[in-house]
């Protein structure tokens, strides 16, 4: 056995060993250092979704022609006046040593509660929506609102719909203040738009008839709305009916966790009469009191961006957009980007048609000049000249942000998801009841099961939007999916799963889960040696020879130093040897020779316990 005597000199054939290893070391140490080198900390930067390589390099203080080697060496061929897409911009980053951010074109948070303290933020009219089931009367509700307005001021009265309009409401204390509201009633061009990546709206009003009550769409139109995050005012309609029956509805409103302000509740439910105008400046009264409790605002001195809401094409004039300004004041002159189209703003109108030269935030406009129709939900945005303008368009190789389970799992590691959104769509109320009941039992402290609505039906275009916009998966239960609808989902990237026993599903579910949390670990000590002899020790390299008390060591393994049984640091085994020979692994009673890379002192007597660390995935629970 090798190492028993004290204080024995080295043999030649072991010191030419141990200079080998030393030589050895002193490269590790080497590269080591050189990997030292390397930035540890990626630079930040953030970009917008498009950049031209000349805007690029210039963000990433580098020489046009390394950004456009490195794109070349990824095999994109663009010139310094050409666009990349986020996603191209990301790999080149890298690559270069940046991490690169995504700069929002406008950051939700500047429309948002708590930015008291952004001077340039001013109050801008909030932007409603008019939700509900079909024939409850959002229609209605809104030419009622409209022909108020309108008709106070105009005669003649305007009849053509540009997909928005705003009122001039004179509240309680007699103050002018402006309401826009969104005349597409219902919640699929609210979904799609956001499924297109636009809020474009504050508020929504949730038209439910006092004579029918809470229907499916009712209960839609609340998903839609909840997972937009947006307050709900309901307006209990057609009260002048015998057969209206407020208080049924706010029973079943109650039932959805929708409870009224007189019940203790939060919501505030006005009833209403469309059709004649009855309560029609309570409500808007109401909805000025909400915006103004949300802090609803703008900044009104960056350069104009906002939503298109509706486009198409007008003959004589060509493409036509309503644009629906969210920040900064809209001009004519101007040159915007939306989405994939561009133009110079020729004219623009307000909703009532008439020529006007500005627009300011929640101001719904149409203009000419644009050389393409729009998508509604698109977001545009004012650039300083055309050539910018086409530039950004030229690459347009924006690829679409899918979202399925790996990439949901992906960000519920990263922590930037919290719950596991779910849309359940069932064949019959007793198979949905029992499916909501398991999976809102199921979940760990870091995720929940969100499900953001559950409804009995086939998988419909709007549950696609909804899983699009707020990153959800659509699980269907003995129903079909027809084929627009599964082409639309895989479009975009919407993970739609079916199943006809309750059972697996559940299981899938709570898989996914267990696959979204971070494994915990734990250490498993593997053996222990006692350190007999120091034979080497250099900065980060120890030469020991000892005797294993415990299990057994292997090369590779982890260890934690021991000195006199307290901590002396940690490191790892680098090779092992039994009498002269290499060896991966000695077991307990031997004597060996070990090489520990580590920073700290070994002394004998020390105490080198090796160890192993073992994964344990944490189990969902069942509550
Ligand atoms: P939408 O499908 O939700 O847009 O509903 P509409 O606005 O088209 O209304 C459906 C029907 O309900 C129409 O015949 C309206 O005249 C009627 N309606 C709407 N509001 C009222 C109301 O307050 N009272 C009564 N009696 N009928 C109403």
């Amino acid at each position: 056995m090798m190492y028993k005597k004290k204080n024995r000199k080295l043999s030649k054939k072991e010191q030419k060993a141990l200079d080998k290893v030393q030589f050895f070391n002193n490269e590790v140490v080497k590269e080591k250092t050189n990997e030292i080198k390397q930035p540890v900390e990626k630079k930040i930067v953030e970009i917008p979704n498009i950049i031209t390589v000349r805007e690029y390099s210039a963000v990433l203080n580098l020489p046009v022609t390394k950004v456009i080697a490195e794109l070349m060496k990824n095999g994109v061929m663009a010139s310094i006046n050409e666009s990349i897409d986020f996603e191209t911009a990301t790999i080149i980053g890298d690559e270069l040593g940046f991490e690169i951010k995504e700069k929002a074109l406008y950051k939700k948070e500047i429309i948002e509660k708590g930015t008291k303290n952004n001077k340039k933020l001013k109050i801008r009219p909030p932007v409603v929506v008019v939700m509900g089931h079909v024939d409850h009367g959002k229609t209605t509700l809104l030419d009622t609102i409209r022909k108020t307005e309108v008709a106070a001021k105009e005669s003649g009265g305007i009849t053509q719909h540009v997909g928005a309009y705003q009122v001039n409401w004179k509240n309680k204390d007699k103050k002018t203040r402006s309401i826009t509201f969104l005349d597409t009633p219902g919640h699929e061009a609210f979904s799609t738009m956001r499924a297109h990546g636009a809020s474009a709206t504050d508020i929504a009003i949730l038209v439910v008839a006092a004579d029918d009550g809470v229907k499916p769409q009712t209960k839609e139109a609340i998903s839609h709305a909840k997972a937009a995050n947006i307050p709900i005012v309901v307006a209990i309609n057609k009260i002048d009916k015998p057969e209206a029956d407020p208080e049924r509805v706010k029973r079943e409103l109650s039932d959805l966790d929708l409870i009224p302000e007189e019940w203790g509740g939060k919501t505030i439910m006005v009833p209403i009469s469309a059709k004649n105008g009855k309560n029609i400046n309570e409500l808007l009264d109401i909805v000025i009191m909400v915006a103004d409790l949300d802090e609803i605002k703008a900044d009104y001195q960056k350069n104009a961006d906002g939503v298109v809401i509706e486009s198409h094409m007008q003959s004589g004039i060509g493409p036509i957009a309503t644009l629906l300004v969210k920040n900064g004041i809209l001009k004519t002159g101007q040159v915007v980007i939306t989405g994939e189209s561009y133009g110079k703003i020729r004219f623009m109108e307000d909703f009532q048609g008439r020529r006007i030269t500005e627009a300011k935030p929640s101001q719904p406009v149409r203009i000419a000049g644009l050389h393409d129709v729009s998508n509604s939900g698109d977001i545009f945005e004012v650039v300083d000249s055309e050539r910018t303008a086409k530039n950004r368009i030229a690459s347009k190789i924006i690829k679409i942000k899918r979202f399925g389970l790996s990439e949901i799992s992906e960000e519920i590691r990263e922590g930037k998801l919290k719950e596991l959104n779910i849309i359940i769509k069932a064949d019959v109320q007793g198979s949905l009841e029992a499916i909501v009941n398991s999976l809102t039992s199921i979940g760990t402290n870091e995720i929940k099961v969100k499900i953001l609505s559950a409804s009995v039906g086939n998988i419909s275009e709007s549950d696609v939007n909804l899983a699009l916009a707020s990153k959800a998966l659509i699980i269907g239960f003995k129903v079909a999916t027809a084929l627009p609808v599964k082409k639309l989902a895989d479009e975009k990237g919407v993970k739609i799963s079916n199943y006809d026993i309750i059972y697996n599903l559940i299981d899938d579910i709570t898989a996914a889960l267990e696959g979204m949390i971070e494994p915990e670990t734990k250490e498993e000590i593997v053996g222990k040696l006692e350190v007999l002899k120091v034979f080497y020790s250099a900065k980060n390299t120890k030469i020991v020879g000892g005797k294993v008390i415990d299990g057994k060591l292997l090369s590779g393994l982890k260890v934690h130093l021991l000195h006199s049984g307290e901590s002396n640091g940690d490191g790892k085994i680098i090779s092992l040897k039994l009498e002269q020979n290499p060896v991966s692994e000695v077991l307990k009673g031997f004597e060996c020779g070990v090489q520990i890379d580590s920073h700290s002192m070994l002394k004998p007597k020390d105490v080198i316990i090796a160890y192993e660390i073992i994964e344990t995935t944490k189990k969902v629970v069942k509550k």
